[in-house]
């Protein structure tokens, strides 16, 4: 029996205690994400993203654990949600470790299946990076974050956030980027969360500023931050439902208007309006369907509040958590009237192949990363977009678990740089090796119509053959270890998507794996985009020599 008062953490240096450094890689990375410092609830094994697990159950997590103690460097490593199910003989070039994840038939494919089957111990929810180990905190989403309010002030506000508020809900794991993102942006931002203790973790880590608990506080700080065109970032106790019509009833206006609840899980991830977090502790477990019928209305309240600030002028997005269309299934018919982000600002980065990349040091040394940082800087100097990220990020992100970094690179250069970290760790200038690995929301790696694929030029928004090609590809080029899953981000029945990640360990034959996956995985990207008929991406492909035969090359 596992005590699950135990703290879980990935060991440190350069000993290994398996039998490979793919397989210790794998052992870290799995560790790592139910580090109390990265994961949000790791008693529960709960990562991030609502109930997104790294594991089924204790159990099966040390049966994993145990695997991967004992599994050879030809083996590989099967896992189905979450619990470790058969190890095969493969090759020293296939992945150590195969993952799926939440995957249901497309006809059973909601939550009332998914919570059946999790109840009986059959099945758990992987979101994205939770259920394939590749989670590094909230830095994770950091940069997207960033890109998105860039992008929204360079097509709204004059290049920058400055003499702006926006507002938004959601200081989880991934939501909790966005104050630090505004702020990076120079602009103002109110972020509503109904758990103090998360607004404490985003304060605690230099992602907010002040923690706030009343509203007119919290507009009267915004509005003198804005007037003296100063950053400023306010976490506020409330729940969105409430606190969005107040702001109106008192006029308030913000500039922008967004949203990162759980909202694409109405039992575990959203708080209905009028409820203590105990009260709906006690209602989720005595009549959940109570549960969703109130978290949904509440939903329809809070989309209704988010168009009628529209209407009064504000710029208002969607922010990938399928708020839209819980509030369109309550009747809120004009949902879809404000767009997801990646229509919005995000699409003509994943038309290059650019999309989340990113790389942790198993060494845990921060100096590891710092001289990553460094080449980034020298390598990469003519990308001045590029440069000033990674200065922004060494100055302003604290590292959870063990230290990482994550910078968007497109299509070449993030084979480019993979060799360049592989090359250091041979040398020895970094104390151990690297992995390097990607969020789901890539360019290529999903199909999610209310987000990612959300608006696709020839309307292919619900093909989810591309992830599935991503996955396929990337097993193939040799991934150290790769993951399908369902229902991620937007929640069951509504996005596919698959996760990959690949380790530099020194070795030639590493050198080899990182260049073949390293162009695979941005490739597909590229390829669905100008499968689509985006000009940037068919130019992409083009220009970078991408065989596409009904491109004619
Ligand atoms: P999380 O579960 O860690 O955090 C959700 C937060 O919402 C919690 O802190 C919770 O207290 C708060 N909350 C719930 N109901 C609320 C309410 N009514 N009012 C105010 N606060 C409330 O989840 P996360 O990892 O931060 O992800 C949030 C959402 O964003 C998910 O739906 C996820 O799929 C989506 N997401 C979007 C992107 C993106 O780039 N757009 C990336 C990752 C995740």
């Amino acid at each position: 029996m596992h005590n699950t008062d135990k703290v879980i953490r990935a060991p440190r240096g350069n000993q290994l205690n398996t039998k490979g450094w793919v397989q210790e890689a794998v052992l870290r990375m799995l560790m790592n994400n139910l580090d109390p410092e990265v994961a949000e609830h790791p008693q529960k094994l709960v990562v991030y993203g609502g109930i997104g697990k790294a594991a089924r159950s204790w159990e099966a997590f040390e049966r994993i654990v145990e695997s991967l103690k004992e599994l050879e460097e030809n083996e590989t490593l099967l896992v189905q949600s979450g619990k470790p199910v058969a190890v095969f003989r493969t090759t020293k070039d296939s992945p150590r470790v195969l993952l799926a994840n939440s995957n249901l038939v497309p006809a059973w494919a909601n939550w009332d299946t998914f919570h059946e089957l999790d109840r009986k111990g059959l099945m758990m929810y992987g979101q994205m990076t939770a259920g394939s180990w590749i989670y590094i905190g909230s830095q994770g989403i950091v940069q997207g974050t960033y890109e998105t309010f860039a992008e929204c002030a360079r097509q709204h506000f004059n290049q920058t956030l400055q003499g702006t508020i926006t507002v938004t809900a959601g200081l989880g794991g991934m939501g909790g980027a966005q104050t630090l993102a505004v702020t990076m942006n120079e602009g103002v931002v109110i972020g509503i969360d109904v758990d103090r203790t998360r607004i404490e973790k985003r304060i605690e880590t230099r992602y907010c500023d002040l923690f706030v608990e009343s509203l007119d506080a919290a507009i009267a700080l915004a509005q003198d931050a804005k007037e003296a065109g100063k950053a400023l970032s306010i976490g506020l106790l409330g729940n969105a439902a409430e606190v969005l019509p107040a702001m109106l009833s008192r006029h308030f206006i913000p500039d922008i208007i967004t949203d990162q609840t759980s909202a694409h899980d109405p039992l575990n991830g959203y708080l209905p309006a009028g409820m203590t977090i105990e009260e709906g502790n006690q209602l989720r477990a005595e009549n959940p369907e109570e549960y969703v019928k109130k978290s949904k209305a509440s939903m329809a309240v809070h989309v209704r509040a988010i168009l009628a600030m529209r209407d009064k002028g504000a710029i208002a997005f969607d922010y990938g958590n399928n708020i839209r269309q819980a509030a369109y299934d309550e009747g809120v018919k004009n949902a879809f009237d404000f767009p997801g982000f990646v229509p919005a600002y995000i699409r003509p980065q994943f038309c290059e192949g650019k999309g989340p990349f990113r790389w942790v040091a198993l060494s845990g040394d921060p100096e590891d990363i710092h001289k990553t940082d460094e080449a980034i800087l020298r390598e990469f100097a003519h990308n001045e977009h590029l440069c000033q990220w990674i200065r922004m990020a060494q100055d302003k992100i604290a590292f959870q678990g063990l230290p990482a970094r994550i910078c968007w690179l497109g299509y070449g250069e993030r084979a480019r740089f993979g060799r360049i970290i592989n090359d250091m760790v041979a040398s020895g200038e970094l104390s151990a090796p690297v992995v390097i690995g990607r969020d789901h929301l890539d360019a290529g790696s999903v199909a999610s119509p209310n987000r990612e694929t959300e608006a696709m030029m020839d309307g292919s928004d619900a093909v989810a053959d591309w992830p599935l090609l991503n996955a396929l590809v990337n097993t193939a080029a040799g991934a150290s270890w790769v993951s399908i899953h369902h229902g991620g981000g937007v929640g069951m029945g509504y996005s596919m998507h698959a996760g990959m990640v690949v380790v530099a360990d020194g070795t030639k034959d590493a050198e080899a794996r990182l260049e073949r996956v390293l162009t695979t995985d941005p490739g597909i990207g590229v390829v669905r985009h100008a499968d689509a008929g985006y000009e940037l991406a068919v130019d992409t492909a083009k220009k970078k020599g991408i065989h596409m035969p009904m491109l004619g090359q």
